[in-house]
């Protein structure tokens, strides 16, 4: 399984991972990783990165806070990227990622990284 993607610099199956047209997941915002603590340490966990100090959101320059369930209808799944938190429970309208930013599986404790996840 696909553990995490990078915006712009990484193709998944020879397609490019769109750059635009991200959505926000509703109603993730009062479920955290169980066995990370938090969605931006899950982040931190399967990248090997640290978080970066800004919001991965193209027009946002906050201190990143989150980490934010988003998806595409271009691309299969859901992923965390690191937000800010107000990106992460306010952002209702479709945004872009910036160059670079990592994409992160959030199903990785329940895969175990062996698994294909369910298609939806
Ligand atoms: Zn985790
Ligand atoms: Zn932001």
């Amino acid at each position: 399984m696909k553990k995490l993607i990078r915006v712009a610099k990484v193709t998944v199956d020879g397609k490019s991972v769109p750059q635009k047209g991200w959505k926000n997941k509703p109603k993730t915002g009062e479920l955290e990783c169980y066995t990370c603590g938090t969605w931006i340490r899950h982040w931190e966990n399967f990248s090997g990165k640290d978080r970066p100090s800004k919001c991965s959101i193209v027009g946002c320059n906050n201190d990143v806070a989150d980490g934010a369930h988003v998806f595409n209808k271009d691309l299969l799944g859901t992923w965390i990227v690191p937000t800010c938190h107000e990106c992460n429970v306010g952002r209702k309208e479709t945004f872009s990622l910036k160059t670079n930013t990592i994409l992160v599986n959030p199903h990785m404790h329940i895969y175990g990284g062996t698994i294909e996840p369910p298609k939806k």
